[in-house]
């Protein structure tokens, strides 16, 4: 069972061949005598888990099935879940049980889906390899066979990785900057990051919140587009939430790719790409030629600035968004403070780790007075000329195809103590949440028998025809279906 798509699955349980609690007790099993290798879980909810499979056995019986009813998954440990533990990555938050569910909680549930629990981080999803969790680094299970621990990217690293391992079908992520793509791309599996405000942000915990986007990480785009149909919609409770009318994302799936205008931004094939990355990625796009689409140069002018926007946008987001976890109102707080001062420093400097606190200082730097216009001020600006080039662009194309990152997954400890090196893992992907976009990895070949991942970036509210794109991919190339030796 545990090399079948959410898809599958959900017909598995529709034929009445297997029920939700024998199918959620099989992942259960699985997840706790494998994830020692990997550990890409902070927490397992089996109780829970096994209250939902009840719950949805139920439900079918009853003839209220959804595709999701009693179908397992596992949410990023930064979607708040009412009662299970949500850490965050994050000693700050090690003891916090969220007395609410967010927005996309609350959606797999009215769905009827079962969350086996909560995945690895970074840090308050700061990072691309997962090594800044408190919770320990991430394996890869790619490469591991070869005897070398590899990061599965970051920030969504517990995701990826579980669902490469084939430990759960499916699972959310986030993304302000590439951590839904990027560790996708690592992993080998398929990765969506939708246009700014189309998934709800409520209770998603808060690192940049003008990037933050939540999105589906799963093995195929049809299991992707399945996990879109839940997540999307408006939400009165996030005001940045856009009303705008969901579509089944799993309608367009089919449609043939004949005559979709595709752009190689010549900005992202430059001298940081490897020669075998940038092969595997024009091989993949040979494919799409060969469905019927047409290939032109574009150019991105000012995505070269993109980096140097981000550090300073989203740090600076984040100093006000971790403002609030001063040991008053929520997780940790250090003992015996002597008064309100001592109290607050020094939970703070106990409760958070290396790169937290360096982009806390970032961002508290570029904010502060004096240094706003030369900073704050100028990045916003440099933003909007970025986001420029997008609209431009997709007056040309349909969709621009690139590379998701400049190398195949890396070692563990081999780019944690280089801050601009990890950075630069991002180098992609991270105009994309500058201009609110949505993109996709999608699994396009290997490099030292390790995954590839093309990027697909489509135009505001392109989704579904992001996940048709993919989904044709996938009917005529099987990098999709690879496991991890
Ligand atoms: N790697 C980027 C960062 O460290 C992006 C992280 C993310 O998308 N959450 O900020």
């Amino acid at each position: 069972m545990h090399n079948k798509s959410v898809a599958e699955l959900s017909r598995e349980l529709e034929s009445g061949k297997v029920s939700s609690v024998e199918l959620t007790q099989q992942f259960l099993d699985r997840l706790k005598a494998e994830d020692g290798k990997y550990n890409s879980f902070i927490t397992i909810s089996e109780e829970q888990a096994l209250a939902e499979a009840r719950a949805a056995d139920e439900l079918r019986a009853a003839g209220k099935a959804t595709a999701w009813t009693g179908v397992p998954f596992a949410h990023k440990d930064i979607f708040c879940t009412n009662g299970i533990r949500t850490t965050c990555g994050s000693k700050m938050l090690e003891n916090f049980v969220p007395p609410y569910d967010a927005t996309v909680t609350a959606n797999f549930k009215a769905a009827g889906a079962v969350c086996l629990g909560k995945t690895n981080m970074d840090e308050f999803a700061m990072g691309s390899s997962n090594e800044s969790s408190f919770y320990g680094a991430v394996t890869n299970p790619w490469g591991l066979s070869s005897g070398d621990k590899r990061v599965p990217g970051g920030s969504s690293g517990g995701s990826a990785a579980a669902v490469a391992a084939r430990l759960v079908p499916a699972a959310t992520g986030t993304d302000t900057g590439g951590s839904i793509r990027q560790p996708a791309a690592l992993c080998g599996i398929t990765g969506l990051k939708p246009t700014y405000g189309r998934v709800s942000r409520y209770g998603m915990i808060a690192f940049a919140s003008s990037l933050d986007q939540g999105g589906p990480m799963a093995r195929t785009a049809e299991d992707a587009a399945l996990m879109m149909n839940v997540m999307a919609g408006y939400d009165p409770k996030d005001s940045t939430c856009i009303d705008r009318e969901v579509p089944d994302y799993t309608a367009t799936l089919n449609e043939p790719l004949k005559g979709l205008k595709i752009g190689l931004p010549k900005e992202y094939f430059s001298d940081q790409l490897s020669p075998a990355m940038e092969e595997q990625v024009r091989n993949a796009i040979r494919e799409y030629e060969k469905l019927g689409a047409t290939v032109k140069e574009v150019s991105l002018p000012n995505a070269r600035l993109a980096i140097a926007a981000y550090y300073v946008i989203a740090p600076a987001e984040a100093s006000a968004n971790l403002s609030r976890f001063d040991g008053v109102r929520y997780g940790y707080r250090c003992e015996d403070p002597k008064d309100l001062m001592d109290m607050y420093t020094r939970t703070r400097a106990e409760g958070f780790g290396t790169e937290v606190k360096r982009r806390i200082l970032v961002g508290t730097y570029a904010l502060s007075a004096g240094y706003f216009d030369a900073y704050y001020l100028k990045a916003q600006k440099v933003r909007r000329l970025i986001q420029q080039d997008f609209i431009n662009a997709f007056k040309e194309v349909d969709v621009l195809m690139s590379p998701v990152s400049p190398t195949p997954a890396f070692k563990q400890g081999e780019k944690n103590t280089d801050p601009v090196s990890m950075y630069l893992e991002d180098v992609f992907t991270i105009a994309i949440n500058l201009a609110g976009i949505p993109a996709m990895s999608v699994p396009a070949g290997l490099v030292d028998g390790l995954p590839v991942g093309l990027q697909i970036i489509g135009d505001y509210f392109s989704e579904a025809r992001l996940l048709n794109a993919a989904h044709q991919f996938q009917q005529v190339t099987d990098w999709h279906q690879r496991e991890p030796q």
